[in-house]
């Protein structure tokens, strides 16, 4: 279908769905407008609500970064869906109104804006190396306004759950509506359900994960202690560090930290403008590379890292070692036990604070699916190339973690989807030697790392490799295809 000919249908579509959301019941004209254009449920009884025919269409939940980099590849592809988005605009965890959002006022990417793009929407080229979160906000919703994507969002409305049925997915809605559609594209996003930490003892203060807090004022002259290492940690201690009377950041073990220039360069950016290098010689030159520019952590009070570089989620971070130095920030070992405000380290040390703040990352979870029909706790094992589950009709957008930006690669993976479901549509052989892809040995996506066992790394892939694996598949899946493996 032509790019034209999919406007003008989502025009029609439009209007029925503006009729769908009355809540009075429509007049004769309206029904007999939407009953022309086939779009309403034949079983329409006076007072009940009109439900639109949706089921040759897709549903994608979500309108952060990977719901709409779906939409546009979808729409590009001439596929037919619907978006919907539990709040009230675009950009997911960048909006910090939404509520449960971990964005807090300080936050800017970092990952840089060349390397951060959707593939199809470069950053505009006056925004900085790191763009601010209000600044990535602004861009999703360029992004979304371009090709008119936004205008084909369902805005306040939760998918409550999807359902495979026989030859589709049914789907209900919070507000109590029910459709059909031919699939699902889960773009929910990975940071909304925080994980908390807990120590044997009592503690008197405030305490709280990281995704509640927002901004720095809110630390002033307080003694804080932030738990966790992790990149929004080292942002929330760095935060804290001009404001509080006393900031204390605590590591369960130690970590490789990345400046973000290197030789006057955006790191990421540095790293890309070379050639590819394998695991075994890119880790020995990034170690000798950081021991010359950042030099021995052990200065600092930081734990030595007891894993290679690049085996754990890089922290890129300049601020931090800067803080340490000036005695801004102090570095501490684990908590062991908390008594009233005292709190003990694994050491014997211990510190009195008034405020904990747990940086402890987040549990994957699709709320919207039964745990027998996908369950993103079980890691990435269930996934072909971390997006096919074995569900015919069922996608999964942005359910990873890469040492690099996700908005490219979630580009990469809707152009995928796109490109399966228009095989599919169209019988080509192409769709057969996917299946056989989807259904045949996994590929490896580690780039030879070794990635810490943990629940942060359930869904890791290296950059580069699923970057290369993913634009071969979308080259293969343009080209004709006679049966190859
Ligand atoms: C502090 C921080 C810094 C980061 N920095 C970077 C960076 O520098 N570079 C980078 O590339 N990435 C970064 N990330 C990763 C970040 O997760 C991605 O940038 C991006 O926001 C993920 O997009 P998403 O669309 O997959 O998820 P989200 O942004 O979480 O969007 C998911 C959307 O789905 C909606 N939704 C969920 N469930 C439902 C439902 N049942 N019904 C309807 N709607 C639903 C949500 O409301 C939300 O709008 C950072 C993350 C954090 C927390």
């Amino acid at each position: 279908m032509g790019r034209n000919s999919t406007s003008h249908a989502d025009g029609i579509r439009g209007s029925v769905h503006s009729v769908a959301r009355r809540t009075r019941p429509p007049g004769k004209r309206a029904l007999a407008r939407a009953a022309c254009i086939g779009k309403l449920s034949r079983s329409y009884t006076p007072g009940s609500r009109i439900v639109p025919n949706t089921e040759d269409r897709y549903c994608i939940i979500g309108a952060g970064p990977s719901g709409l980099a779906t939409a546009h590849q979808f729409q590009r592809a001439g596929i037919a869906f619907d978006v919907f988005e539990r709040y009230h605009d675009v950009g997911g965890i960048w909006d910090i109104e939404n509520l449960g959002t971990p964005m807090y006022e300080s936050a800017h990417f970092i990952s840089s804006r060349t390397q951060s793009a959707f593939d199809d929407f470069p950053m505009p080229a006056d925004y900085p190396d790191y763009p601010s979160r209000t600044r990535i906000l602004q861009y999703l919703r360029a992004y979304a306004n371009h090709d008119g994507i936004r205008s084909r969002v369902t805005f306040d409305t939760v998918v409550k759950r999807a359902t495979p049925v026989d030859g589709g997915w049914h789907v209900e809605l919070a507000s109590g509506e029910h459709r059909r559609y031919r699939g699902v594209v889960c773009a929910v996003g990975n940071n909304w359900n925080p994980v908390d930490a807990s120590y044997p003892g009592h503690f008197d203060g405030e305490m709280y994960h990281s995704s509640r807090y927002k901004y720095a004022a809110s630390l002033a002259g307080k003694r804080v202690l932030v738990v966790g290492g992790g990149n929004s940690g080292c942002d929330i201690a760095c935060d804290a560090a001009p404001v509080a009377r006393e900031t204390l950041i605590s590591f369960r073990r130690g970590y490789h930290f990345l400046p973000k220039h290197l030789f006057g360069v955006p790191t990421d950016a540095f790293f890309r403008s070379g050639p590819h290098l394998p695991a075994w010689l890119a880790q020995p030159l990034l170690t000798l590379l950081l021991r010359v520019l950042v030099g021995d952590l052990r200065r600092y009070k930081l734990p030595k890292p007891d894993h290679k570089v690049l085996e754990t989620h890089p922290i890129v971070n300049s601020q931090l070692l800067h803080y340490l130095a000036h005695g801004d920030v102090r570095a501490v070992p684990d908590v062991r036990e908390l008594n009233g405000e005292r709190v003990t380290f694994v050491d014997g040390t211990s510190a009195d604070v008034d405020v904990i703040i747990f940086s402890t990352g987040f549990r994957s979870a699709i709320a919207c699916l039964d745990a027998d029909v996908f369950s993103a706790e079980r890691g990435a094992a269930q996934l072909y190339l971390n997006v096919f589950p074995d569900r015919a009709g069922l996608y999964v957008i942005g359910l990873f973690e890469t040492d690099g930006s996700l908005f490219p690669v979630v580009s990469k993976q809707a152009a995928l989807v796109a490109s399966v479901i228009v095989a599919q549509r169209n019988g080509s052989d192409r769709a057969a030697w996917f299946e056989r892809q989807r259904t045949g040995a996994r590929p490896d996506l580690s780039g030879g790392i070794k990635y810490l066992a943990s629940r942060r790394h359930a869904f890791y892939v290296q950059y580069d490799e699923y970057v290369h694996h993913l634009e071969k598949m979308l080259k293969r899946m343009s080209s004709p295809v006679r049966g190859a493996a």
